[in-house]
Formats: C-alpha cells, structure tokens, sequence
C-alpha cells in the first residue's frame, strides 16, 4: 500500500529518537512498546502506520475508536484504550480494545469485571495536585491493585500517567516510577510503566516507561482537536 512520504518520515523519525533514548538510557530496546494514538484520524492513516509496522493503536474516545477499530478487524492490530472512560462504556470498549490504560477508580473497575472479557489494564495515576484531573490519587493505588487481582478477568500491566504542564516532565516520571514501585509490591507481575507522548518520551524512557503513547510527533497534527 503507498504511504504517505512525510508519514513515513515522522515514524522514522521518532523511531530512531526511541532507539536513541533507549541507548542512552541503558535499556534495551525490546522493552519498549510504541503504541500510535491516532485520536480523530480517519482508519485509512491507521491502515498507513499498519503497512510501517505499527502494531499497537492508541484511542481515547469511544464514539471515534469503534467504528474505525471495525473498519480496520482485517489488520492484526491491538487497540489501547488511552482516554478517560466512563463505566457505562466500559463493555463495549472491552470489545475492540484489549488494553485499558486509564483505570483510576473502584466504579469503574467493576463495570470493566462485569463485562467479562478478559482485558489488561494499567492503573492511571494523577501526578498534578488538582484532582479534577484524570487518573487516581497515588494513595488509592495499593487498594485498586488489589482489586484488579482479585478479578477473574483482568490482568494488572502496571501504571500509566501523563505529566502534568506545568513541571519538567521527567521529574514527574521518576514520581511515576515510585508509585509503579508500590504497586509492584502488591502485585509483582505488574512491572508495565505507559508514560510518554510527543514532547516527553525521552524523558519517560529515561525513568523507565515500558509502553510510550505517541500522537502527533507521528501522525502529524490532528485535523480537529476537540
Ligand atoms: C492524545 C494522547 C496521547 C498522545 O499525545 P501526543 O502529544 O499527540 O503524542 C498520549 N496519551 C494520551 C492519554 C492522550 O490522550
């Protein structure tokens, strides 16, 4: 399939600068996953990044994501469900996307065990002091690692956050890093770090991300930010 020439470049762009960040920092490059968000471009990108060797797509809107995770079932792609999500919607997300990053509380986690399907999950951490953000309080993690061991159907990956704006990125990860530490402690399988985007995932690397959620530095910029 033809693809776009300054796509291409983009992905290879950033690869290397994984490559590079991943030298610097001593880890090996296995350990790194690039998950493409690809949040309001239409399926014929994602089918573009699939023909680069994407394997991992990143959605953060429900409405959006179905319908192009349907358009696309003929590519063996896993779909990463990276935004807030609500409980009512937590079963039909469980459907297409097998990897939940932004599980931040007790409700929610119940609604992803009811549905039933098996589904691995990261918990998501707010590292801002405003609580109105997503992610939970540091302080409910251990609760929250115990209850997703406890399910039948979920599989605990570890903890996701994104950096606040208003601090040096990888400040924040090293606080990241402490609080995937405790969770360890409950839950020793649960070693998976999602951190990283566009503008930080050097320094997310640098503190030891696993799984980097990487939108525009790739697919360019969004047609309409909402
Ligand atoms: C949009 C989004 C990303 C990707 O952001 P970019 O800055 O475009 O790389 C990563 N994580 C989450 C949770 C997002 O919503």
């Amino acid at each position: 399939m033809e693809v776009d020439a300054e796509l291409r470049a983009r992905y290879e762009g950033v690869v290397s600068s994984i490559d590079a960040a991943a030298q610097n920092a001593g880890r090996s490059r296995e350990d790194l996953t690039l998950i493409v968000v690809t949040k309001f471009h239409p399926a014929s990108l994602v089918r573009e990044l699939h023909s680069l060797g994407v394997q991992h797509i990143g959605e953060n809107r429900h409405q959006d994501a179905e319908p192009k995770a349907g358009e696309l079932v003929d590519l063996p792609l896993t779909w990463h469900f990276v935004g807030q999500l609500q409980s009512n919607k937590a079963r039909a997300v469980t459907e297409y996307c097998r990897v939940i990053h932004s599980l931040d509380r007790s409700s929610l986690l119940r609604a992803l065990d009811r549905a039933e399907a098996p589904v691995e999950v990261f918990l998501e951490v707010n590292l801002t002091d405003d609580p109105g953000r997503g992610g939970a309080e540091p302080a409910q993690l251990p609760d929250l690692a115990e209850r997703v061991l406890a399910s039948d159907h979920l599989t605990l990956r570890g903890v996701m956050a994104v950096a606040p704006r208003d601090e040096e990125p990888r400040r924040a990860f090293a606080r990241l890093r402490e609080h995937s530490e405790v969770v360890r402690r409950i839950a020793p399988e649960a070693v998976e770090i999602s951190a990283g985007m566009s503008g930080d995932f050097a320094d997310a690397i640098a503190e030891g991300a696993t799984h980097l959620r990487i939108g525009t530095a790739i697919t360019g910029n969004r047609p309409s930010d909402r």
